[in-house]
């Protein structure tokens, strides 16, 4: 048993589609501080998971805790502004908007349907707010993407998209980060700099992170904590010493 109170906690959670469970009964725990990594086969229902918590969507039953409330089935852009952000297996930035502008979006108008009702609404980007914009421009600079701040977003690469889409989260300034596959598709230089952004973050302003990696050499040497999910379910969790020699977790992997 942990000393520390979890900042969030899934307990039994179930989610159907149609027949298929993708989220079977799942429970976990993560500490408030913590990096904490998720993993498991394709098709485990990390994903799905991320979706429940961040309120993408509406489980069959069981709770999602944040600090302690119940944030069950709450809309994103609520969960998002009480501190809770993810980020897309794919990313969702806008593409016809600039770098800058992709940053000035998000403390109005969060995640999801609304950012997207935005783009037909310019007026919504506030640019006389001088501390958001300073706040945009201080995450730009920590994520390298300052040079290419009135650049449009769709001419990005795929690695610097995702530190846009990382950055823009962080202007709602966030107690807990989920990440699903944040290396994905990003060279390896950039990958280094994203782990080093993820571990100064956690640092330096005390994000919490939960994160969806295949990479177990990364997974392990990042995290100070892992959550094994297979076929829907918990099938381990601990510390990375723990997991790697864990004869349930290997067996998941070579297909039980
Ligand atoms: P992971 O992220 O661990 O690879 P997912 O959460 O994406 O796993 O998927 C878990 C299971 O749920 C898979 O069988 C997948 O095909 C299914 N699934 C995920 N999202 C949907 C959806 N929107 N509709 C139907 N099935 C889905
Ligand atoms: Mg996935």
């Amino acid at each position: 048993e942990g000393v520390t109170e979890p900042i969030l906690a899934v307990e039994e959670v179930t989610k159907t589609f149609g027949e298929l469970l993708a989220v079977d009964n799942c429970s976990f725990e993560i500490e408030d501080g913590s990096i904490t990594g998720l993993i498991g086969p394709n098709g485990a229902g990390k994903s799905t998971m991320f979706n429940v918590i961040s309120g993408f969507y509406q489980p069959d039953s069981g709770t999602v805790r944040f600090n302690d409330e119940d944030i069950t089935g709450l809309p994103p852009n609520e969960i998002a502004h009480k501190g809770l952000v993810r980020t897309f297996q794919i990313t969702r930035d806008l593409t016809e908007m600039t770098v800058m502008e992709n940053m000035m979006l998000t403390p109005k108008n969060q995640t999801g349907e609304s950012m997207f009702r935005a783009v037909f609404d310019r007026g919504t980007i506030d640019r006389e707010n001088d501390a958001i914009a300073e706040r945009a421009d201080e995450l730009l600079e920590l994520f390298q993407l300052d040079h290419l701040r009135d650049e449009f977003s769709g001419n990005l690469s795929g690695g610097q998209r995702k530190l846009l889409e990382m950055a823009r989260m962080l202007m709602l300034e966030p107690d807990v980060m989920l990440l699903d596959e944040p290396m994905a598709g990003v060279n390896p230089t950039l990958e280094n700099d994203i782990v080093e952004r993820i571990e100064a973050l956690n640092r330096e302003e005390d994000v919490t992170f939960m994160i969806v990696e295949h990479d177990m050499g990364l997974v392990m040497d990042l995290c100070d904590r892992i959550v094994v999910m297979n076929e829907g379910t918990d099938l381990a969790a601990g510390p990375p010493s723990t997991i790697q020699n864990d004869e349930r977790v290997l067996e998941a992997y070579l297909g039980g």
